[in-house]
């Protein structure tokens, strides 16, 4: 029977150390770290916690875990682990889960372009100080991205082998965040091995992933960290000497506003979260930098499709257990087309082949009927998505750069993302003309959206929603500074003692590759700098290592 990671609200105390808000990477690093450093810690998530085996399986229980917000409207349990922001000009993905998007995502690691940390929009020190290697090297240690061994026994990556021919640039497997060996990981938690089953993005019931519930979450708690879900915290409050975090339980008809107080607050509620949290605090007279809400960045992150190619691709995740025997599909990215540009780093771009969970596979005829784009759709509903026609689907994963001029803000006591003319950003077009080259070297069609007819499908989409609190030399220039330290006011260096946002917010710009090792890296950064300042000290020993910690299993 797998322990529980969170505490029911009852055991709550009044007061901490320190309150991590939000349990993704950033929220991860900074209850392992600061628990491990001798800090009594409370993390408030305001999902639920998702044990392995109870991650949706099938299409009703993935639409019960779907909560779709945008303007007025807004649909499913607060608590549902698929959290889409419907906007005006785009729309975002993010997860919601003790976990935060390490439970739903695909896991692949990768660290960017060293172009990318030599921009000016980077404060200085983080190339100078050299902690940014010790971050990467930490959370490389506890999160173990793995290339698959045998990628080109898989259908999929044998595909992208073919599309690949393109541009001229074979593929390579990619490193991805998964126990391909049944192991007992650096948290002392035991893992199964992966089972090449597809499903990463709904969420692993395997236990393979090594998601931050898998990893950091446990390190905090054998460290004494306590962890309560379902709360939502709306705002902070500056006390003499400390912080007063607030909060409520995330679904509407739950108790009443509630609040605990701390010497340090961490905000690790992702770029949406994070940024909504510290907008509603200034909205409250709280002093921070005009920057806040700037600098939102998708990444350059698209997901598109190929359809109708010459060979079977295997792309449709078959679940644990199996919905279907056939091939192995392998995990939810496998490989990659690395394609950087010397000359100009915006144009550079990765190709990753994807899967898509089994829960979703009954969807898939009629998405693609839907949009009366492949006729063979019917008789993949006939024959189920695992041998008709849509067992030559391609899923293509994009990252790439753009200029982040998106902006957060808060209309009415709700986060909106605000780009005009986003769509029109070069990007785009850049990725379309590569990936209908792809589809062609496949045999097949480049499906830009299979929603396209609908209003959802106009628009661009990001899983990769990067800035908001992005960190600057100054309160001119960024939120925070380069230790994550939030600047009290609109100029200067000054800092509020004890406030700082850990996660993808204070990434000043795009990074042209999937962003959770780097979000990693700049939190174990930024534990490095806090204990420093602290006098605190920690050790990253792994926990199997201790004779005395009980193996989670
Ligand atoms: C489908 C999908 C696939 C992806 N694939 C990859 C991939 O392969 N590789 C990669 O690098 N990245 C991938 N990503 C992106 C990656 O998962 C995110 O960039 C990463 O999780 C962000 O980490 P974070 O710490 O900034 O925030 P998050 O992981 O988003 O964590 C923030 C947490 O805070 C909680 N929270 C938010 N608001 C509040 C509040 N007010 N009160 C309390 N709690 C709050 C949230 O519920 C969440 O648990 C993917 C994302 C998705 C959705
Ligand atoms: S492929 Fe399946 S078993 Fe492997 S990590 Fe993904 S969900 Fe888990």
């Amino acid at each position: 029977m797998q322990q529980l990671l969170s505490l029911p609200q009852e055991a709550m105390k009044p007061a901490y150390d320190v309150v991590v808000v939000g349990s993704g990477y950033g929220g991860g690093v900074a209850a392992s770290r600061l628990s491990r450093a001798g800090q009594r810690v409370c993390v408030i998530e305001r999902g639920r916690e998702v044990p392995t085996g109870a991650f949706p399986a099938r299409l009703p229980e993935l639409r019960r875990e779907l909560q779709l917000n945008g303007g007025k409207m807004r649909s499913g349990s607060r608590t549902g682990l698929y959290d889409f922001r419907l906007g005006a000009d785009i729309h975002v993905l993010v997860g919601c889960g003790l976990g935060g998007g390490s439970l739903i995502n695909a896991g692949v690691a990768l660290r960017p372009d060293d172009r990318v940390f030599a921009d000016s929009a980077w404060p200085e020190a983080i190339g100078t100080d050299g902690l940014l290697d010790l971050g990467y090297e930490r959370a490389r240690t506890m999160l173990r991205p793995a290339r698959y061994g045998d990628a080109a026994s898989l259908s999929k990556y044998r595909s992208l082998q073919t599309a690949s021919a393109a541009f001229g640039q074979p593929p390579v497997p990619a490193p991805v965040v998964v126990s391909f060996e049944e192991t007992v990981n650096p948290a002392g938690v035991a893992q199964a091995a992966c089972t090449l089953c597809g499903d990463c993005c709904s969420g692993c019931n395997v236990g393979a992933k090594n998601t931050v519930a898998m990893t950091y979450l446990p390190d905090a708690k054998a460290h004494g960290a306590e962890m309560f879900t379902a709360l939502t915290v709306s705002h902070v409050e500056k006390l003499s000497g400390g912080w007063r975090v607030h909060f409520a339980p995330s679904e509407e008809k739950g108790g009443a506003p509630s609040h605990v107080d701390a010497k340090t607050v961490l905000l690790a509620a992702g770029t949406l979260g994070s940024t909504e949290i510290l907008l509603r605090s200034r909205e409250r007279g709280l002093k921070l930098s005009d920057r806040l809400g700037e600098r939102f960045s998708a990444n350059g992150d698209i997901i598109a499709f190929a359809l109708g190619g010459r060979e079977r691709v295997n792309a449709v995740g078959v679940g644990e257990p199996p919905k279907f025997t056939g091939d192995t599909v392998g995990a939810c990215v496998a490989g990659q087309i690395e394609l950087p540009d010397a000359g100009d780093l915006d144009r550079s771009m990765i190709i990753q082949e994807g899967v898509l969970p089994s829960a979703v596979a009954p969807l898939l005829p009629v998405f693609f009927i839907s949009g009366g784009r492949l006729l063979g759709a019917a008789q993949s509903l006939i024959k189920g998505v695992y041998e008709g026609p849509l067992s030559h689907l391609h899923t293509f994963f994009v990252v790439s750069h753009d200029d982040a001029c998106g902006r957060l803000t808060l209309e009415k006591g709700s986060l909106q993302v605000q780009w005009p003319n986003v769509a029109e950003q070069p990007v785009y077009t850049r990725v379309d003309e590569a990936l209908t080259k792809a589809a062609e070297a496949v045999g097949g069609r480049y499906i830009k959206n299979p929603l396209a007819g609908t209003n959802m499908g106009t628009k661009p989409t990001t899983a990769h929603p990067l800035g908001g609190c992005g960190m600057g030399e100054d309160a001119g220039s960024g939120v925070v500074n380069h230790k994550c330290q939030t600047f009290a006011g609109t100029r200067g260096e000054d800092v509020h003692a004890g406030l700082y946002v850990c996660d993808g917010a204070v990434i000043p710009r795009s990074i042209g590759c999937n962003p959770l090792l780097t979000i990693t890296a700049l939190a174990e950064r930024a534990m490095v700098h806090l204990a420093r300042d602290h006098n605190l000290g920690f050790d990253t020993a792994p926990i199997r290592n201790h004779a005395d910690q009980e193996v989670v299993t």
